[in-house]
């Protein structure tokens, strides 16, 4: 599987407020309920703990991560 983004070190991660767990952030941009895995940029399986993300090529993301670039699922 793909490495996980590390948010503390990622320079994307850092400059899109990506979290791994999206109760955790403080962003007053996130709205609740808004995760990764309900993102119009995540690639993985509902049933998957993470998976791709469009603005990280080659890394994975937390399904319950949330970033500054969420985009809800239609
Ligand atoms: Fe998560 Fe969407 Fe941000 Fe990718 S763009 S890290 S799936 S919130």
């Amino acid at each position: 599987s793909l490495p996980l983004v590390d948010p503390a070190k990622d320079p994307t991660a850092k400059a899109l407020g990506y979290v791994a767990n999206a109760a955790a952030t403080k962003d007053p941009a996130h709205k609740a309920g808004a995760v990764c895995s309900n993102c119009a940029l995540y690639q993985g399986k509902a049933s998957d703990k993470q998976g791709p993300c469009s603005i990280f090529p080659g890394k994975a993301v937390a399904a319950a991560g949330w970033c500054k670039s969420y985009i809800k699922k239609a």
